[in-house]
């Protein structure tokens, strides 16, 4: 059904959607590591997480580091982003499997800012659609669920990577249509990559015309 053509455009609701996060987890200490493989374990604490209030949870997830405390910290807050909260209340998995999600995405959003061509994120949505407090709203199982449903709400033409070659956080939401740097700190840095430049270039010539007018 073409719901444009059938209904009534002011009968339209928004659909929320949410996952739960935030968990208690800890580094596998150095004698299980040896075991299984540098890891982190954890259960739970299970709120209904509806995104950030600025930005996109998906933005940081892709900047985010890599080194084991930094993963902790975003498991901690968040969650791992495969494990469902609802198949079990613990999890335990191998810091190895960080790089292979981080990769996964920063290469979606590689294709997402390569223009309006048709993109397939995943056939099937883990979710279930409730009905709460007068609304729907649809309850994804996992974070990479979530993920996927922020990219999708988005403007797919502010999906941008920093122009910066040297940017540490390079993935960014661009506020405004013609930003080309992630941050402050990146726009100072293409300032002063123009300045020399222009030295490069010019330097020479003006030098010479400044010995020509002195005495
Ligand atoms: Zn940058």
């Amino acid at each position: 059904m073409n719901v444009e053509s059938n209904t009534l455009a002011d009968s339209l609701h928004k659909i929320r959607f949410c996952a739960l996060a935030g968990t208690e987890a800890h580094l596998l200490t150095p004698r299980q590591a040896r075991r299984v493989g540098p890891g982190i374990r954890g259960k739970w604490k299970s709120r209904w997480f509806y995104g950030l209030k600025k930005g996109l949870l998906l933005e940081q997830f892709v900047n985010w580091g890599s080194e084991d405390r930094d993963i902790l910290r975003f498991v901690q807050r968040y969650g791992p982003l495969l494990h469902s909260p609802f198949k079990s209340g613990g999890f335990a998995f191998n810091l190895q499997l960080w790089e292979t999600w981080q990769k996964m995405w920063r290469d979606r959003w590689r294709e997402l800012t390569a223009g309006p061509g048709e993109f397939e994120f995943r056939s099937s949505l883990n979710g279930t659609l409730m009905f709460v407090a007068g609304r729907f709203e649809l309850r994804v199982n996992d974070l990479d669920t979530f993920m996927m449903l922020e990219a999708a709400a988005s403007d797919r033409t502010r999906f941008r990577i920093c122009a910066n070659p040297d940017c540490l956080t390079p993935y960014f939401f661009a506020r405004h249509r013609r930003n080309r740097y992630c941050t402050e700190p990146c726009v100072d840095w293409s300032q002063k990559e123009a300045k020399k430049k222009w030295w490069k270039d010019n330097g020479q010539e003006w030098r010479k015309s400044r010995d020509a007018k002195s005495p």
